[in-house]
């Protein structure tokens, strides 16, 4: 190994392979059947569950807890899919102890909720262990409807509309599909390409063709989508990111935290992948904090979030915070960044400290610099060329609450759309809602009946 965490500037193999291979290794380990039995059992089973409430996908959590507990994790895992039918990956990603497990009664009374995350898991891994995908589609409808992107929102209204018995066209401008499930999402949350294999398992359903390198608004007409279909869906996400407006953010070494994630999640052998000896993440995000833990565990030697308000203001959990620091990064708030320094490549970051003034944030004029090869701007996505005929709000698209636009016959869901907190759970919720709304009123043009079925009571 030629290298290590010490090695000056950027630098690949920092770590041995075997070293990696531990650090990115699966963050909790799925239970096995015994300590499935053993979670299970803590749940009170609770009438009008707070659980049940605090999951954007309103899964029946007691429900699947007893079937787990009754020895049927295949009912547990329908019970959990016929809701969100990315129940695998919102296992392994959610922020639980932000949703479900913070509102969890034994978390009230003693701090330690029912494991529900990695109960969903078990139960969803067991299910999808089959050879076989659980619905079946309805009667074929000849009716065609074009999703624009394949991340969690576009995947959870393909499946939806397909079980509904409609032809589903999904257009994605990457090459994989499942959005930041396979490009953002940290990589010791889905191990041993689970993405893929999640996206795989929810095509069994049929009825939905993904077609990639299409990109809305470069080469791909939302016109003559809306022409050549009967409804459109758009779940393009943020592709876009904010830029660093600061004196020196064009130095070598000033990256895209989104991208330098994507990269990662990409890599073949992590030990060619370069990273800093002194790493700055910049932002208080999901986004952040992946991109500082896994340039510590890819061997920087020190990696430093700042944030520019305080702890409590980040948007990423404290969970994930307590995960950053566990790992070795350090985070340093009411500070913002005001000029990078360097000879063609970055070398310091200056910021200067805040506080919270009479008319927001405001600068106390005293600066400090901050040592880094290379600096991660983690200060939000955007969404990237929408066109003038779509409504947007704060940088979003318009949506109302069953997702259509202020087009007519486009609908919008996920990060793209107003109204979501950008997780991949309501991005999944969203993207179901707007599925079935797509089903009603396709339903009600064509004079039919207007009755939503219920998949996993009517289906399969
Ligand atoms: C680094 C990072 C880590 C995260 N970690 C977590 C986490 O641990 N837990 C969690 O709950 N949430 C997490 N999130 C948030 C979560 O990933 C998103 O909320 C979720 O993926 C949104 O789903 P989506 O389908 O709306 O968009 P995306 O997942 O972004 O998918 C959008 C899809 O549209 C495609 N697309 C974009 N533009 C176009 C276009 N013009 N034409 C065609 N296709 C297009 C993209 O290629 C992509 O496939 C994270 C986000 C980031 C950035
Ligand atoms: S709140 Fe906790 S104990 Fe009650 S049903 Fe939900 S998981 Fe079980």
């Amino acid at each position: 190994m030629a290298n290590n965490p010490f090695t000056l500037g950027i630098a690949a193999g920092r770590l041995s392979s075997e070293v990696l291979d531990r650090n990115f290794a699966d963050l909790h380990p799925p239970l096995d059947r015994h300590e499935a039995l053993v979670a299970a059992d803590r749940c009170y089973f609770c009438h009008d569950a707070p659980c049940v409430t605090a999951c954007p996908t309103t899964i029946d959590i007691p429900l699947f807890i007893r079937q787990v507990a009754t020895g049927t994790p295949e009912a547990a895992a329908r019970t959990i899919f016929d809701q969100n039918i990315l129940g695998g990956m919102c296992a392994r990603a959610c922020p639980t102890e932000t949703l479900c497990e913070e509102a969890c009664v034994r978390e009230v009374a003693e701090s330690r909720p029912v494991e529900i995350g990695r109960l969903q898991r078990f139960a969803t891994d067991t299910m999808m262990a089959r050879d076989s995908h659980p619905y079946e589609r309805a009667e074929k409808t000849g009716k065609r409807v074009a999703v624009v992107g394949a991340g969690p929102a576009g995947l959870a209204c393909a499946h939806r509309l397909a079980l509904h018995g409609h032809e589903v066209v999904v257009f994605d401008a990457r090459p994989k599909p499942g959005g930041l499930n396979e490009y953002g999402i940290a990589s010791y949350k889905t191990v041993d390409g689970f993405a893929q294999a999640e996206v795989e398992w929810l095509l069994g359903i049929g009825g939905i063709e993904i077609r990639h390198g299409m990109r809305l608004w470069d080469g791909l007409d939302l016109d003559e989508l809306i022409k050549g279909h009967d409804a459109v869906f758009l779940g393009i996400g943020l592709a876009g990111v904010n830029a660093l407006r600061i004196e020196g953010a064009d130095l070598r070494g000033v990256d895209d935290a989104a991208d330098f994630i994507a990269e990662l999640r990409q890599a073949e052998d992590l030990s060619d992948l370069a990273i800093g000896r002194n790493v700055a993440v910049i932002g208080g995000g999901m986004t952040a904090i992946d991109a500082a833990v896994q340039s510590r565990l890819l061997g920087a030697e020190t990696v430093t979030i700042v944030y520019r308000r305080g702890r409590d203001r980040m948007s990423a959990s404290r969970y994930e915070q307590d995960l950053a620091t566990s790992k070795g990064v350090r985070i340093v708030t009411h500070a913002r960044p005001m000029r990078v320094i360097g000879n063609g490549a970055v070398q310091e970051v200056e910021f200067e400290y805040t506080r919270d003034g009479a008319t927001g944030l405001e600068g106390t004029g005293e600066t400090f610099r901050l040592a880094a090869n290379q600096v991660f701007k983690a200060i939000g996505q955007t969404l990237k060329g929408a066109s003038d005929a779509l409504h947007i709000d704060d940088g979003k698209i318009r949506t109302d609450e069953t997702g259509r636009t202020s087009l007519e016959g486009v609908w919008a869901g996920g990060d793209c759309a107003t109204g979501g907190d950008d997780l991949t759970v309501t991005a999944v919720a969203e993207g179901r809602d707007a599925a079935e709304d797509i089903h009603n009123s396709i339903l009600a043009r064509a004079g039919t009946a207007n009755e939503t079925l219920r998949p996993g009571i009517e289906s399969g």
